[in-house]
């Protein structure tokens, strides 16, 4: 492990209805300004729901 380099950035992906955290993601340096959106399936909501990025 020693010396890695920072380059992957691993973001979670939350819940936007219930804050649930679902998801772990790499996000690469180039979409680093922009906050992720993706449409993910939600255990506790039990459908797809919007996942935003946490911080
Ligand atoms: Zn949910």
């Amino acid at each position: 492990m020693a010396g890695k380099k920072g380059v992957r950035h691993v973001v979670t992906m939350t819940c936007t209805e219930c804050k649930e955290r679902n998801y772990l993601t790499e996000k690469n340096r180039r979409n680093d300004s922009t906050r992720m959106e993706l449409n993910k399936f939600c255990q506790r909501c039990r459908k797809h729901t919007l996942h935003r990025e946490a911080r």
